[in-house]
C-alpha cells in the first residue's frame, strides 16, 4: 500500500454563524493545504483557510449534490497529496453528516484521521430562543432524530424515540412537516403539545415560528429555504405565550424575526 502522508480532519464548521466555530477548527483551518466544504459553510469559515484550495461538495436535498463515494475517494486521494486535509461539514460532524461513511473509507484505506467537534443546529437554535432543551421538571430527556430515511436503513424508529422524549429536536424535518406531525400523533404525541420551527438558528435570518404538533404543517408554509429543525416538547410553550403576547416579549429573541 502507498505510505499516506497527510491527516484528513473532519471538522465541525457550526450551526452558520462564523464565530460559532472552535479554536481547534480555526486553527486547522488557517493550515489546511485543502478543504472540502458542504454547501451551507459560510465565506468567513472558508476564508479562514487562507492557503487552501476550496472544494465544494456540498449535499442540499433537491440540489446538485456529489455521491457520497466520490467524496470518500477525493479525500483519500487528498491525503496521499496533502499533509493537512480538512473536511468541513455543519454543525457537528457526526450528527447526521454522514460522517461515518468517510470514516470508515479513510480507515479503510489507512488515513489517518481525526475529528473536530462542532456547535450542533439544535444547540444554536435554542440560543436564539432562550430556552433550556432540558427545563428542569419539564424535561429529562432530548432526543435528536431525523424523519429522512437512508437508502438501506433498518427499521425507522424515528417518531416512537421523539414520542417518548420530553423534547425532540427533529434535523432535516420541515419539508416533509404533514408526515412528521402524522407520525408523531399516531405515536401518542397530543396535538397540542408545543413546537417550534427555527430556520436559519445563529444568523441574522434567523425565523421562529411557534406552533404545536398538530398544526406543524401549516407553520412549516412559513419556512423558506434556509434550513430549518422542528422542535417539539413542552420547554416550548414558553415560545408561544412569548410570541402570543401573553408573557413579556421584548428581551425575547434578539436576533429573530417571527413569522
Ligand atoms: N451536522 C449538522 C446537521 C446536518 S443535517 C448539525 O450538527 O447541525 C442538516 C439539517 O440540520 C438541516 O436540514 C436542518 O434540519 C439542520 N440545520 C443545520 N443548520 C441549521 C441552522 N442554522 N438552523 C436550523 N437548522 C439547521
Amino acid at each position: 500500500m502507498v505510505r499516506i502522508a497527510g491527516t484528513v480532519y473532519l471538522v465541525g464548521a457550526g450551526p452558520g454563524a462564523p464565530d460559532l466555530l472552535t479554536l481547534r477548527a480555526a486553527r486547522l483551518l488557517a493550515r489546511a493545504d485543502i478543504v472540502f466544504h458542504d454547501a451551507l459553510v459560510h465565506p468567513e469559515t472558508l476564508a479562514l483557510a487562507e492557503c487552501a484550495v476550496k472544494v465544494a461538495v456540498g449535499k442540499r436535498s433537491g440540489r446538485h449534490s456529489t455521491a457520497q463515494r466520490f467524496i470518500n475517494k477525493q479525500l483519500i486521494d487528498a491525503a496521499q497529496k496533502h499533509r493537512t486535509v480538512v473536511r468541513l461539514k455543519g454543525g457537528d460532524p457526526t450528527l447526521f453528516g454522514r460522517a461515518q461513511e468517510e470514516i470508515d473509507a479513510l480507515v479503510q484505506a489507512g488515513v489517518t484521521l481525526e475529528i473536530v467537534p462542532g456547535v450542533s443546529a439544535a444547540f444554536a437554535a435554542s440560543a436564539d430562543l432562550h430556552c433550556s432543551l432540558t427545563r428542569r421538571a419539564l424535561a429529562r430527556s432530548v432526543v435528536f432524530a431525523t424523519p429522512r430515511e437512508a437508502v438501506g436503513s433498518k427499521q425507522n424508529t424515528w417518531a416512537q424515540a421523539a414520542a417518548a422524549a420530553d423534547t425532540a429536536v427533529l434535523y432535516m424535518a420541515a419539508g416533509e412537516a404533514l408526515a412528521v406531525s402524522d407520525a408523531l400523533i399516531a405515536n401518542g404525541v397530543p396535538a397540542s403539545r408545543p413546537a417550534v420551527i427555527v430556520e436559519n438558528a445563529s444568523s441574522d435570518q434567523c425565523k421562529v415560528i411557534p406552533t404545536c404538533v398538530g398544526n406543524l404543517a401549516a407553520a412549516a408554509q412559513g419556512v423558506g429555504d434556509g434550513p430549518a429543525l422542528v422542535m417539539v416538547g413542552e420547554v416550548y410553550a414558553d415560545v408561544q405565550a412569548a410570541i402570543a403576547g401573553d408573557v413579556m416579549a421584548p428581551a425575547f429573541l434578539p436576533s429573530c424575526r417571527t413569522a
